[in-house]
């Protein structure tokens, strides 16, 4: 491999996936191993986790699990910690597992409110915490957040959500200004619409797959391995001066009217 291609090669890096049982999280897993890096599959429910990682392995990848919920911090630390110990370095961290809920801002209730902060904002926060613990004492990590085109464009029914995406743009900011000096590369990847479970309600709707593929210069919907691109260049040393930022990969949505 050329010396500027091994600048994206994540041989010998370990990654970990928060919510990679399924969705953009089980893409992102495949797609970094896919560069070479080992990775972790987190999932709540151990017995998915391992049938997951089992099928990377089938698939010639090397897999691992990390049994945890995002929202539990004590949970979070410890599996964290029992991993380093146990298995190795986390050398990569994609903050990934996320929500969603719909309803009218005043009709929207205080526990779904709740829901979406736990899980969005709070799971990054405590992932984040007990991996760069270890990372800071490497000197080396790096960091992606999740965060979405709504970290930056409100839309109707969803404002709780995109209150959860703005806050983890700052938050990434933030990992920036503490961890930047010291070895630490913490950045956000904004994906557009991409036809999940998480967006069923718009998948299964006509009226908006018809509207987002007029509105999105790309014109269609993304498909979530083309998340992975930006993924590998922020988990590599292809982006060792890349800090603090957001990376959009949505078509071109965020940059059109
Ligand atoms: P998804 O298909 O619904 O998958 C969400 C994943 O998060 C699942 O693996 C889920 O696990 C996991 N998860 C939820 N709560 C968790 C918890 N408390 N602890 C650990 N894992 C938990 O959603 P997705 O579309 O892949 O979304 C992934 C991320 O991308 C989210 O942060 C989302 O906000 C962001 N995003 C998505 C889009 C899009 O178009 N789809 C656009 C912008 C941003 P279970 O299977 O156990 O529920």
């Amino acid at each position: 491999m050329s010396d500027t291609l091994n600048l994206f090669s994540l041989k010998g890096r370990r990654a970990l996936v928060t919510g990679s049982g399924r969705g953009i999280g089980l893409a992102l897993a495949r797609g970094l191993a896919g560069a070479g890096a080992a990775v972790v599959i987190n999932d709540r429910d151990e017995q998915k986790a391992l049938a997951v990682a089992m099928g990377l392995r089938d698939e010639g990848f090397n897999a691992d699990v990390a049994v945890f919920d995002v929202t539990e911090s004590a949970q979070v630390s410890q599996a964290v910690d029992e991993f380093e110990d146990r298995v190795g370095t986390i050398d990569i961290l994609v903050n990934n597992a996320g929500i969603q809920r719909r309803a009218p801002l005043e009709n929207f209730s205080a526990a779904d409110w709740n829901d979406l902060l736990r899980v969005n904002l709070d799971g990054a926060f405590h992932a984040s915490r007990a991996v760069a613990r270890h990372m800071l004492q490497r000197g080396r990590g790096k960091i992606i957040n999740i965060c979405s085109v709504q970290g930056e464009l409100a839309r109707p029914g969803i404002a709780p959500y995109a209150a959860t995406k703005g806050a983890i743009r700052m938050l990434t900011k933030g990992m920036c200004a503490e961890w930047a000096g010291r070895g630490i590369q913490a950045n956000a990847l904004a994906p557009g619409y991409f036809a999940t479970d998480l967006n069923r309600a718009l998948v299964d709707d006509p009226a908006f797959s018809d509207w987002l593929c007029k509105r999105t210069p790309a014109g269609r919907w993304g498909h979530v391995e083309e998340l992975c691109g930006a993924a590998i260049f922020l988990a590599s040393s292809a982006s060792d001066f890349v800090n603090g930022q957001t990376l959009f990969v949505d078509g071109g949505l965020t940059s059109v009217v």
